[in-house]
């Protein structure tokens, strides 16, 4: 973090004026949306009207900002129990788009865009490239998933949006992504951090030095990811990794976004109201503590979400940012209440295995925690991949570093884990979401 401080970008998109509002304006521009949108989900939306009849609320008793916390929360369930259409606010002839993601238990959950959601949309997500330092000098190579899942068209208006030269070349293919990157001079890449790592090896393997390239950008989402794993991606090229942030529910990417300072995401809070509470009895957290990320829409038309629960756990970092910005700044996301395993009792992220392992010398950022149950009692295998030199090493130094892995994960999460080293490629490589997690505990009891 520290170095990039002397690489800030200081070019100045149009599209980026929102991003430097003066507080006071912001709060009103934002209570007026808030009022406009509750007024709207009480209007067109039957749930809203009649969760906010229970709590005997009228649209017009959003008198301030601070009113926002006496409305009902949004769950994900609320999006599934309403399939397909139930949350829509507009008519389908006024929606240009519909977007779904599977999830992983039951029906999709589905999200609708009229044309000025869409339009919203797309000015967020070219805030966000812009605040990466790119322009329309710059050529995106977009290799999110294009489809139903929202990151590939969300990226590719924002890029296009930007004037930039753009690559729609979705997910997948790696050998071809590498040969265009280099082909076409690409300067951004646009993926999740676990596939990128995947490009570096993959370029690495076919003679390719990412060092020689004119890449300088990559702009990583979708999944958690470490400070660990943006270390990882800098030291192998010459790019600067930032963050983004969003959720299809609420827009798709484009919610937030880091700026030159890689410090926290900085949110769009002219269209998204953020909120941070605690996740066991709904309170407001108290300012600067951690606690579940809630979002409300301000601008969106065709399916406004009103206190959105994003199981995103987070908190708002103090202070104002040195790039001006006067949008607020929340902790990059590491992790996400859904991610969550619990073991003999303990609560584990992935992310913290992450860090634990990646910040011994001698492993890659290549692993798979698998939970098994022996005679009742849980089980946790970490498997790491190490480098190629510390694999060719004397079995004594993979005894040791196996040693300091168990130890670094005891430290991080409370758990004594079992280790395997395992040679470089033995885990699976992902060409969107990494796969960290398999839990077996149920077959093998
Ligand atoms: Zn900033």
């Amino acid at each position: 973090m520290a170095e990039s401080h002397s690489v800030v970008e200081t070019r100045f998109h149009p599209a980026s004026a929102p991003d430097y509002i003066p507080a006071p304006l912001l709060r009103d521009l934002q209570l007026k949306r808030l009022q406009a949108v509750v007024g709207r989900a009480y209007d067109k939306v039957a749930v809203f009207r009649a969760r906010m009849e229970e709590r005997g609320m009228k649209p017009e008793d959003i008198r301030s900002l601070g009113d926002i916390a006496r409305l009902p929360f949004t769950v994900k369930s609320d999006l599934r129990d309403t399939y397909p259409f139930g949350l829509f606010a507009s008519p389908l002839h006024e929606v240009v788009r519909l977007h779904a993601s599977s999830g992983t238990t039951g029906k999709p959950i589905v999200v609708a865009y009229t044309k000025d959601d869409v339009d919203v949309w797309t000015n967020a997500m070219v805030r966000t490239l812009a605040a990466y330092g790119l322009s329309n000098r710059d050529t995106i190579q977009n290799a999110y998933g294009y489809g139903l899942f929202t990151g590939g068209l969300g990226f590719h208006y924002g890029a296009e949006g930007l004037g930039a030269t753009v690559i729609p070349i979705s997910g997948g293919n790696t050998d071809r992504q590498i040969m265009i990157m280099r082909d076409f001079g690409v300067t951004a890449i646009c993926c999740t951090p676990s596939y990128f790592v995947h490009l570096i090896e993959r370029a690495g393997e076919l003679g390719v030095d990412m060092r020689e390239l004119p890449l300088r950008v990559g702009a990583f989402g979708a999944e958690p990811w470490s400070e660990s794993i943006r270390r990882h991606i800098e030291s192998q090229t010459r790019i600067k990794a930032y963050d983004c942030y969003g959720l299809s529910e609420i827009t798709g990417p484009g919610v937030g976004c880091e700026c030159a300072f890689q410090y926290g995401l900085h949110i769009f809070e002219d269209h998204f109201y953020p909120e941070i509470i605690d996740p066991e009895t709904g309170e407001t957290a108290v300012e600067g503590e951690e606690g579940e990320l809630v979002l409300t829409t301000l601008s969106k038309r065709a399916m406004p979400l009103l206190r959105y629960r994003t199981r995103d756990i987070t908190s708002f970092l103090p202070g104002e940012c040195a790039c001006g910005r006067t949008l607020r700044r929340i902790h990059r996301i590491t992790r996400r209440s859904d991610d969550m395993f619990i073991i003999r009792g303990v609560n584990v992220f992935p992310s913290q295995v992450e860090t634990a392992l990646l910040n011994v010398e001698g492993t890659l950022p290549h692993y798979l925690i698998v939970l098994t149950r022996e005679k009742g009692l849980d089980q946790m295998e970490v498997q790491v991949e190490v480098t190629p030199e510390v694999f060719s090493d004397k079995i004594g130094g993979l005894e040791e570093l196996q040693a300091r892995l168990v130890h670094a994960l005891d430290q991080v999460v409370g758990i004594r884990a079992q280790v395997r080293l395992v040679e470089p490629h033995t885990i699976q490589r992902s060409e969107g979401k990494a796969k960290r997690l398999v839990d077996r505990r149920n077959l093998t009891e």
